[in-house]
């Protein structure tokens, strides 16, 4: 049975959570780090349809959503996928607090692979248990691993960045232009060394300042926790001595033991954000629940229960665990809503986008007035992904005859073409002595091998001169 007061249970427990229990949460989140960079690194590699799972292209102007291809004309869509993202993080942060942050943030991953990996492991600059302690670089060699710590996460911040701009440009693209053409794209490479510069300077010098001060999700997470969000908390009714002291600090020697805690400062000297997770949960608290690792041992050499858990205020006081809140219900009735619209607007989508623009002139006579053109720039996108031969007509006004483009032309999947369009009439449209006049039409562009579901069509207008401007025939 789990008891009330945590999600782990360090004795009772059976099979998944025996095997979850008795693993330290450091080492879960080592695996789950792992899970997240294989992910990461291989996503951008993913194609559905021939399209990257999420792109986001600003050399070719699309948008890449699982699989389908919309183009940077249907932008209308970025708002509700922005929308998605945010209610999205609301709920995972109802269900499971900062567990983001310390579980499946980069920041978080990369800090622990220089931190815990280089420093530690490789370099032995430091001590697994003591973060909190300064590192000492008053001699030579000591210095030295720590420059060595730095070349040793340079290529692998560069490797980060390069995986981050890959959801901005294709992988297999930015390999092709890296490799031939890096000095026309001098903007995409310069950005990528700045990122990678970026990464390096953050995590081997701001490190866990920039979750407490920078990042702004920290900020909105306190909004968004309630009493049943669970979080890294500390027993205070158990920990605490009856008087309110703890045992660490009693200055004048007199200790209170009547509380659990044996002020051991575990807990306190693991903590990456160099926090005292006994004087409540603060901003700065990543959820890497170090420090209910560190207060296990602790508690087990005295036979009792964990001081520090993963749970919430709730559960703490004794009251059932509640995660199915309404507002976990509300956000995911919104993800739902927004979702079903993303995948309805997906396979209800036009496959030809098209765009009218009139040119500055607003008519053009011809044969000594006996002929009117109108001039206008289409740009036309086959978002279909196959190639299709398009041609021109127009609707809603008789007489206009198309002068160009003559042919049907074709558009490869994907495509952009820009157009020039020249429509002119013979005929008096309209006779009107008092100035020009602008008659309504429509301009229709169609696939010529499947005209019913391959089209687009927009509203134009055709600007036909005053009576005494021209000499046609009624
Ligand atoms: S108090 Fe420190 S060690 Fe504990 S979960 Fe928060 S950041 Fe991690
Ligand atoms: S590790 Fe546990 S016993 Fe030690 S100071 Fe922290 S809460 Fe108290």
């Amino acid at each position: 049975m789990v008891p009330p007061n945590s999600f782990r249970h360090e004795t009772e427990a059976s099979g998944l959570r025996a095997w979850i229990s008795k693993t330290p949460y450091y080492k879960l989140r080592h695996r789950a780090f792992l899970l997240f960079t294989v992910f990461a690194l291989i996503l951008p590699f993913i194609k559905i349809n021939g399209n990257q799972v999420f792109l986001l292209s600003f050399l070719h102007l699309e948008f890449h959503l699982f699989g389908v291809s919309y183009d940077m004309q249907e932008l209308y869509l970025i708002p509700l996928i922005l929308i998605l993202a945010f209610v999205f993080v609301f709920l995972a942060t109802s269900l499971g607090g900062r567990m983001w942050c310390g579980w499946g943030c980069p920041q978080t991953m990369f800090r622990t692979l220089y931190r815990d990996f280089i420093q530690e492991k490789l370099l032995g600059l430091r001590k697994f248990h003591l973060k909190t302690r300064p590192l000492k670089l008053q001699k030579w060699p000591e210095r030295f691993k720590f420059l060595l710590g730095i070349l040793l996460l340079t290529p692998l911040m560069f490797a980060a960045s390069a995986n981050i701009l890959w959801f901005f440009v294709a992988p297999q693209e930015f390999f092709y232009l890296l490799l031939n053409h890096p000095q026309e794209h001098t903007f995409l490479f310069a950005f990528w060394v700045l990122l990678a510069l970026f990464l390096i300077i953050d995590i081997s010098w701001f490190g866990e300042n920039f979750c407490h001060y920078v990042c702004p999700y920290a900020r909105i997470q306190t909004v968004l926790f309630d009493e049943d969000t669970p979080v890294a908390i500390y027993d205070k009714a158990r920990g605490d001595n009856t008087d309110g002291s703890r045992s660490n600090r009693n200055k004048k020697g007199v200790v209170d033991s009547s509380g659990d805690c044996t002020g051991c400062l575990a807990c306190v000297r693991i903590c990456p954000a160099k926090i005292d997770i006994r004087d409540g949960l603060q901003l700065a608290c990543i959820a890497c629940l170090e420090c209910s690792d560190a207060c296990a041992p602790v508690m087990q050499r005295l036979a009792k229960k964990n001081l520090i858990s993963w749970t919430s205020e709730k559960v703490l006081a004794g009251f059932k665990l509640n995660l199915l809140r309404p507002r976990v219900w509300y956000y995911a009735t919104i993800i739902v809503i927004i979702s079903a619209i993303l995948f309805y607007s997906g396979g209800n989508r036009e496959t030809l986008l098209l765009n009218i623009n009139r040119t500055t002139q607003l008519y053009k006579l011809k044969d000594e007035g006996k002929s009117v053109e109108n001039h206008y720039v289409l740009l036309l996108t086959n978002i279909d992904d196959k190639a299709h031969t398009f041609t021109i007509a127009t609707k809603n006004l008789n007489g206009l005859t198309i002068k160009r483009p003559r042919r049907p032309f074709l558009i490869k999947a994907g495509g952009r073409v820009r157009k020039v369009l020249i429509i002119s009439t013979s005929k008096l449209l309209v006779n009107n002595s008092a100035g020009n006049t602008s008659l309504d039409f429509i301009i229709r562009a169609f696939a010529t091998d499947d005209p019913e579901n391959i089209f687009s069509e927009h509203s134009s207008f055709f600007m036909f001169p005053a009576a005494g401007e021209v000499r046609m025939k009624p």
